[in-house]
């Protein structure tokens, strides 16, 4: 076999490894903010006066909303955070989670 010629096991450790990257992207993605931060917890109200946390507490405030079209990062009272963070709220105190909600979501105009 020549130098620049690659033989069947060649091959097969090249495809392994472009197949390897390609399992391996979608992880890096997330990690890097590319898509809302799984696992995120913005439940910790320790901080907050107990009017806020009854607030939040009645206003049903979730880390995770069940419904994909309304969540906090794209209700118009979110304010983002830093990558895989919790943001804030204007009308919930606290930590808010992007992918959480609450009965008071309201759409961001476009
Ligand atoms: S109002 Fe509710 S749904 Fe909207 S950002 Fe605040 S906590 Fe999330």
């Amino acid at each position: 076999m020549q130098k620049n010629q690659i033989g069947r096991r060649g091959v097969m450790k090249r495809a392994l490894t472009v197949l390897g990257a390609a399992a391996v992207a979608p992880q890096l993605l997330a990690a890097c903010g590319g898509e809302e931060a799984a696992g995120l917890s913005c439940t910790d109200t320790s901080g907050l006066a107990a009017a806020a946390v009854t607030t939040r507490e009645s206003q049903a405030y979730a880390d995770s909303s069940s419904d994909p079209n309304k969540k906090c990062s794209a209700c118009n009272f979110f304010t983002a955070g830093q990558a895989n963070q919790c943001g804030s709220c204007s009308v919930i105190q606290g930590p808010i989670n992007p992918n959480g909600t609450c009965n008071l979501w309201a759409a961001r105009p476009a």
